[in-house]
């Protein structure tokens, strides 16, 4: 391994550009050349690249987004767009990658791999989902946006004694609605694992409002429904009143939190240091505080990404 390439690719998180400078900085300490590479696969296709120096990833580590910029590329789900971009690497004697993105852009990696490209994936993702990691660097990140969101809207909701909806992102995995609703009091938390149950819903909202509860707050992973169509059923069914935040995009910006920054410095070191021992096909991700890394297959391996039902039944408990 003399030089090796960088990019980011799919869904930006916060934390993207701290494991960028992560992977240059540790290249260029082990004695490596390091090209990044713009705009994701596409322009790998276009052979957007260009060598990096340990200045080009300074006052990075506290940016939201990512200065590699990201791209989603139809052209590289094509056999032809993937051989295109493997003679941008020959050509550019780029002989191995770190891939920064969620489980699309690792499905792309693995295509490079069967044609004898060595990758290494680190998972970012403001939604946590990805097989073999408990934590995906900007999670953290998007999780204390809501949470912020939540506190914000709870005054609001306590002063005028309302019922709010927070719709937050995550079409599959419930984690940031999860963590998010626990760490800001929400009294009901929907998640897409375990779907849900109108009656349940009201009676809980109507047991607080019989103890003198005066507002709530409901948790809406996007996965499960819209805030608004929450909202129309609850009216419709027991003439409860709501109102209706969705945060969206703002999730995935601003700047990454510390956590997400040390993850993000120890995960794109990993996957240098595994690149330079000539393995590819591997993911870097974390188990119990530990940074491991592991085959690729793995992160493709059915439903093997697993809520916390600890965290979940603990929600529960404590928000009645
Ligand atoms: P994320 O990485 O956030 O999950 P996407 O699912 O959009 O984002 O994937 C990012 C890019 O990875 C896609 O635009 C495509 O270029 C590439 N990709 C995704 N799946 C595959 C696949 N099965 N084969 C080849 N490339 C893929």
């Amino acid at each position: 391994m003399k030089k090796i390439g960088v990019l980011t690719s799919g869904g930006d998180a916060p934390g993207m550009n701290a494991a960028v400078r992560a992977v240059v900085r540790k290249a260029i300490h082990d004695g490596l050349e390091i090209a990044g590479i713009f705009n994701g696969y596409q322009g790998l296709i276009e052979g957007k690249i260009e060598q990096l120096q340990l200045g080009s990833v300074g006052d990075i580590i506290q940016r939201g987004g990512t200065m590699l910029r990201s791209a989603r590329s139809s052209e590289f789900m094509t056999e032809e767009g993937r051989k295109k971009a493997v003679e941008q690497m020959k050509r550019h004697r780029i002989d191995g990658l770190v891939v920064i993105g969620g489980d699309g852009s690792f499905r792309g990696a693995f295509e490079l791999v069967k044609m004898g490209i060595p990758c290494v994936c680190v998972p970012a993702t403001i939604d946590n989902d990805i097989n073999g990691t408990q934590f995906t660097i900007g999670f953290d990140s998007a999780l204390n946006t809501v949470i912020d969101a939540i506190d914000k809207i709870r005054d609001t909701a306590t002063s005028h004694e309302r019922t709010f909806i927070i719709e937050v992102m995550g079409r599959d995995a419930g984690d940031l609605a999860l963590w998010a609703g626990l760490a800001g009091g929400a009294e009901t938390i929907l998640i897409p694992e375990e779907g849900y149950n109108m009656d349940e819903i009201i009676s809980r909202l109507k047991s607080g409002t019989g103890r003198g509860k005066k507002h709530s707050i409901i948790i809406v992973a996007e996965g499960v429904m819209s805030g608004s169509a929450l909202s129309d059923l609850l009216k419709e069914k027991a003439e409860i009143e709501t109102r209706v935040s969705v945060l969206g995009h703002i999730q995935r910006g601003g700047s990454p939190s510390a956590r997400d920054r040390v993850i993000a410095s120890q995960y794109g070191a990993r996957a240098v240091e595994v690149l330079n021992e000539g393995r590819g096909g591997v993911a870097i991700g974390m188990q119990n505080n530990v940074v491991v890394d592991y085959e690729l297959e793995v992160v493709f391996e059915p439903s093997d990404h697993s809520l916390d039902m600890e965290l979940y039944k603990l929600s529960k408990e404590l928000s009645i």
